[in-house]
Formats: C-alpha cells, sequence, structure tokens
C-alpha cells in the first residue's frame, strides 16, 4: 500500500508530464473508481482541462485543473470555480507511461502524451470537486504534512495525550500524521527508538520529539529512495526496500544493537520493531 513517499514518487512523475498540458480526451473504464459518480460524467469533464499542478495532501494526489475552454461559453459566477481531481491509490492504483495491464482509465494530452491509470486491486478512487469542496474534503481527513513546519511536536503531543492506543495504531490516524502508513510508522518508532506497544499517552515530552524527528527522518529517506518497491509491480524502481531497518526483518539483528528483530501486531497490523533498543 503506498504511503507518503510512494505517493509523493507518483506524484513528481505525474507532474513532470502533464502539469501545463491539455486533458484532450478522457477515458473511465471502471466505474468503481469515479463512484458515486458517473465515470462518464467526470471522463466529460476531465476532458479539455488544463493541468495547473499536481500537488499531494497525505496520500491524497491533488491535480489542480484550470479552465475548460469548452465551459468557457456557459460560464457565470457561480460557475467558475476551478476543479480538483483527488486521486487515492488505496492498494495498487499508479500512473503508467506506457501501455500496462489492468487499466482503469486513460487520459490523452494535447502534445499526445498517453497516461494511463492501472490499479490490479481496483481500491482506488477519482474524485472530482469544485476547488473548495476539495479543500474541505480534505481538511476534515488529514492533519499538517508531517514535512512542513506545521507538524510541531507540540501538534503531536496534544493528539497523543490521554491515549490509552498503543502508539503504533496512533501514529497511523492520518488526522495526526498524513501520509503516515504501515512501513514508515515501523521504521519511524524504531528511529525514535520507541516501542511500537506503548501507551501513546504515556510518551515523555522528549520522546514526542524523538518520534516527530523520526517520522520526518524515515520519510525523507523514502522519497530519496523514491519509495519502497515491493515487488508486485505496483511501485516499481524504488529503492527504500533495501533500507528498512525494522520492516519485515523478523529474526535479523538490529542495525544499531544487534538484537534480534521481532514481529507482533498492533492496532491490527503486522509490526515489526528490536525489543533491545525500542524501549
Ligand atoms: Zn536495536
Amino acid at each position: 500500500m503506498p504511503e507518503l513517499p510512494e505517493v509523493e514518487t507518483e506524484r513528481g512523475r505525474l507532474a513532470a508530464r502533464i502539469e501545463g498540458r491539455r486533458i484532450s480526451v478522457a477515458r473511465i473504464d471502471d466505474p468503481r473508481l469515479t463512484r458515486p459518480e458517473e465515470p462518464e460524467w467526470v471522463a466529460a469533464r476531465l476532458s479539455g482541462e488544463r493541468v495547473e499542478a499536481v500537488e499531494r495532501r497525505g496520500k491524497y494526489l491533488v491535480v489542480r485543473l484550470g479552465e475548460n475552454e469548452n465551459d468557457s461559453q456557459y460560464e457565470s459566477e457561480n460557475d467558475s470555480q476551478s476543479q480538483v481531481l483527488l486521486v487515492h491509490l488505496r492498494m495498487t492504483g499508479g500512473f503508467r507511461y506506457a501501455p500496462a495491464s489492468h487499466e482503469r482509465a486513460v487520459l490523452e494530452l494535447d502534445n499526445g502524451t498517453r497516461i494511463a491509470y492501472r490499479d490490479l486491486r481496483r481500491f482506488g478512487t477519482w474524485l472530482l470537486l469544485d476547488a473548495d469542496e476539495a479543500e474541505r474534503h480534505l481538511a476534515v481527513r488529514l492533519g499538517p504534512e508531517p514535512l512542513e513546519r506545521r507538524f510541531t511536536t507540540a501538534f503531536l503531543a496534544e493528539r497523543l495525550a490521554g491515549r490509552k492506543a498503543p502508539i503504533k495504531a496512533a501514529i497511523l490516524d492520518q488526522r495526526t500524521v498524513a501520509g503516515l502508513g504501515n512501513i514508515y510508522a515501523d521504521e519511524s518508532l524504531w528511529h525514535a527508538r520507541i516501542h511500537p506497544l506503548r501507551p501513546a499517552g504515556e510518551l515523555t515530552a522528549h520522546e514526542v520529539a524523538a518520534l516527530r524527528n523520526g517520522i520526518r527522518r524515515a520519510l525523507r529517506l523514502g522519497i530519496r529512495r523514491q519509495g519502497a518497491d515491493l515487488g508486485d509491480g505496483a511501485y516499481a524502481g524504488g529503492r527504500m526496500q533495501d533500507e528498512f531497518r525494522v520492516y519485515g526483518r523478523a529474526g535479523e539483528p538490529c542495525d544499531r544493537c544487534g538484537t534480534l528483530l521481532e514481529k507482533t501486531r498492533a492496532g491490527g497490523r503486522g509490526t515489526w520493531y528490536c525489543p533491545g533498543c525500542q524501549v
């Protein structure tokens, strides 16, 4: 499942090809992608749009669209707001720049580029909203971006205060750490030397500060390595899997203290940690 670094990698690749271009034709073949909207309705509204920017919030791709040439003759004050396509890749969604299996949608650009959306498991979503609606949609679901300044130790401490849930489960909440998922949560806790089953509300101020730094460190490394390629073909080319400190490594020695790493469960998720130096 893609997390912030994998989505950021997808964002960069998509932005390089689509920013500033016009979508001449959009085709959406899978009604699951756009429901409850009809795929034809969404495709028609994408066709003719210029792509102003491809941004990322948490695990969402935020595709900002500009003025639609086809619409301009009908434009009124109420209807002049630009649209935003929110793409959530969920399990296996992603954009491809050559014909691919499991294509669910295709965007043809004004320069002849063909961009396919591929999704083996079909959990991904495309949600087309007015810009204001998109902001609200994201604001209620996501906390601040963990790599931006607004993600402070004070914010994290406030979110964790009084919570009995294991810290691993608490930081998977997207309103606490936008974009974090199972892999980078485990890696973050290793960097912070915090045991994943510690009750979230019992962390000291010093530990919360270490956790904030650990989260940022793990995510930055993931971005630099272009995410993790877990061999399922979904996010090919990433190198982060070669640098996991704990994730998937039960029975191997800890890089920091040599203790054999262990696997447990936290918040219903497989969780890897070092019993020697994560306390
Ligand atoms: Zn260790």
